[in-house]
């Protein structure tokens, strides 16, 4: 308590304090959350002030560290997810180029795949994307993993019609991932919506992959597969 008077003034400071309250039926979810802001105005002398003030600083202060560790946090959280898709993508690109490699591979160009796999090259992503559709073939993925499909039907060949399941043009040739030599399936990579994938895959072996994959690569409309050579 302090005694104030006109010989003797003191200072004094009016706080607004702000109160927000649970009460216990909101902390037991029975309430509708928490009450309205409870506006109240106190006086106080100069020094009891002083150290209201301090305290509500060292309020803000932390709540500003604890704003900003949850800022860091979510930028890490950022970070690695965007690297993690880096190195997927990465990963992706690697095992394309690995395949393109090997079906190209020159070392003995009996099936001529080296030839091709360079003659592709010259094919633009519009022309791609032609050829594609007149073949039936998922267009996703850099023109690498283009490139590699086109190669792939070449060797192996194709479904020669649209998914029997769904209609898309979506299909794919699967190949194990230690085996880039043979694929062992052509799938349906359709999308129905979110996280329902097109069921259609049909399984083959070496010897039954001429009874499933019917069709062989045919040019588009415009005749990019000739122009570039690719086919006769
Ligand atoms: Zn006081
Ligand atoms: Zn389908």
């Amino acid at each position: 308590m302090i005694e104030a008077s006109v010989e003797h003034p003191v200072k004094a400071l009016r706080h607004q304090i702000s109160e927000r309250g649970w009460s216990m039926d909101d902390a037991l979810h029975r309430g509708h959350g928490p009450s309205v802001p409870h506006v109240m105005e106190r006086f106080h002398c100069e020094q009891c002030a002083k150290a209201v003030l301090r305290d509500q600083e060292k309020d803000e202060s932390l709540e500003r560290e604890m704003r900003d560790d949850d800022q860091r946090q979510q930028r890490a959280w950022m970070q690695e997810t965007q690297q993690r898709q880096k190195r997927k993508r990465t990963e992706k690109e690697h095992e394309q180029r690995r395949l393109f490699e090997f079906l190209s591979d020159g070392s003995s160009d009996s099936d001529g795949m080296a030839e091709a796999a360079q003659l592709i090259k010259g094919l633009k992503v519009p022309q791609l994307k032609h050829v594609y559709a007149t073949n039936q073939l998922l267009v996703s993925g850099s023109k690498g993993a283009l490139e590699e499909r086109i190669l792939g039907c070449k060797k192996h060949g194709r479904l020669g019609r649209s998914c029997p399941l769904c209609g898309n043009s979506k299909l794919e040739l699967k190949y194990a991932p230690d085996n880039a030599t043979e694929p062992h399936a052509v799938q349906c990579k359709h999308m129905r919506g979110m996280g329902r994938p097109c069921p259609f895959k049909k399984e083959f072996t070496p010897d039954t992959k001429v009874t499933v994959l019917t069709g062989q690569l045919v040019d588009d409309a415009e005749g990019d597969l000739r122009i570039v050579g690719l086919l006769p």
